[in-house]
């Protein structure tokens, strides 16, 4: 056998927050006690109309493949909620894939739209997983630095920057993992007008788009005028509807593009799962009240460690705008850097968080702090902090 793997994956390194919450899960079957404030997942179960949906559908042996693209129904609810809540008008035939995961979603779209060699801008601090599927489709991502000193805030100035004659995408992703951050009007307005300008797809991750508080406006990319045309949106039911474990999201765009991003997953998955799907349906078209319900407690939670975290000596940390994660700056606390204040808040605290150096430029000199956990869970773990930190 050949002993050397592909040479795209020597420079690939392991997801960082799929890691981190891979090493929380080992520590716990190892007896040892953490308190996990790392990986971004709810704590939510899915709601029972969901799951009954589901569970109805393998008993009565809807355990076949579906169409590619996904069940027509399925579609037919996105389009319905896209037209509805996005402002976004596509044909459900033509124009959605649903997809396992929307991580699976983003990794088929770069690979439809990217050649070897070509970039796509990305603003940083971003989630850590856009890198390497660009990286995997051969092409290379050029990192926009954003600033804590101004918010983090996305200007047209900054775009252009970035731009060159590769340059193919921008990616934006709203509410945003890990900032906090939703994009502005006056933003969105910026990243469609260096998209036009420069004729650019917009790959545009909106997997948080349920979580959002104080009346944050959540605006689509592809609504915005000269956009649909060139506008992969991607979305899933992981995190607004507690359903990470169903493996199960949707991109949407134009049909010529969607027809290339689906021979990407007909010849990878084929399609999602069938039952899996019908629970999708049973989200999108079901009560909405328990969404609203979960966003009032992160809402409550994000209170709670923001206030915890900025009673912390030499750390300082903005109110999130959406998602579930506080982005503190702790350049203050003497720290050499976000990794190991990570690793010594795990060893002698107990405490799980991930490094912003994780999350590319920018991301260095704060730490992520996932706040899809009990009050109870963030109420200790700012407790054992303040205790670490005192006794240092
Ligand atoms: N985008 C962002 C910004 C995320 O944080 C996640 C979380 N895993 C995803 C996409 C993918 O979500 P999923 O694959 O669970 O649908
Ligand atoms: N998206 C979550 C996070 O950022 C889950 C892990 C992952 O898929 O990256 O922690």
């Amino acid at each position: 056998m050949k002993d050397r793997t592909a040479r795209r994956f020597a420079g690939l390194q392991r997801s960082a927050t799929v890691a981190l919450l891979d090493l929380v899960q080992t520590m716990r079957a190892e007896g040892l006690p953490v308190l996990d404030l790392g990986g971004g997942e709810p704590d939510f179960d899915t709601a029972e109309h969901i799951a009954a949906e589901a569970a109805d559908a393998v008993r009565a042996g809807f355990t076949h493949y579906t169409p590619s693209r996904g069940l027509p129904e399925l579609r037919t609810a996105i389009a319905e909620k896209l037209a509805r809540d996005n402002g976004i008008e596509v044909d459900p035939r033509t124009e959605i894939i649903v997809t396992p995961s929307a991580k699976h979603a983003l990794f088929i779209s770069l690979l439809a739209i990217l050649d070897p060699l070509d970039e796509i801008i990305v603003p940083t601090p971003s989630w850590v997983s856009y890198t390497s599927m660009a990286h995997l489709a051969g092409a290379v991502t050029v990192q926009a630095e954003l600033s804590p000193d101004n918010g983090f805030r996305l200007t047209r100035e900054l775009l252009e920057r970035h731009v060159s004659p590769r340059t193919k995408a921008i990616l934006v992703n709203s509410p945003n993992n890990p900032t906090g951050r939703t994009l502005s009007r006056e933003e969105a307005e910026a990243v469609a007008a260096v998209a036009i300008e420069h004729d650019l797809f917009i790959v545009a991750d909106e997997i948080y788009e349920l979580i959002r508080y104080d009346g944050h406006e959540h605006i689509s990319l592809a609504s915005l005028p000269g956009c649909a045309e060139r506008t992969l949106t991607v979305n899933g039911f992981s995190k607004g509807y507690a359903m990470t474990g169903w493996r199960l999201g949707w991109v949407s765009g134009p049909a010529e593009v969607i027809a290339q991003v689906l021979k990407a997953q007909e010849h990878t998955v084929g399609c999602s799962g069938s039952f899996v799907q019908r629970g999708g349906v049973a989200a999108l078209t079901g009560p909405q009240e328990h969404v609203q319900e979960m966003v009032e407690e992160y809402s409550a939670r994000r209170k709670l460690i923001v206030d915890g975290l900025n009673s912390l000596p030499g750390v300082t940390c903005s109110t999130p705008e959406g998602a579930f994660y506080a982005f503190a700056d702790i350049r203050g606390t003497g720290f050499g850097s976000s990794a190991e204040f990570s690793e010594w808040m795990l060893r002698e605290a107990g405490v799980a968080l991930t490094p912003g150096s994780a999350f590319g430029p920018g991301g260095e000199g704060h730490v992520r702090l996932a706040f899809a956990n009990s009050r109870t869970v963030i109420e200790e773990a700012i407790g054992k902090m303040a205790a670490a930190l005192a006794s240092r």
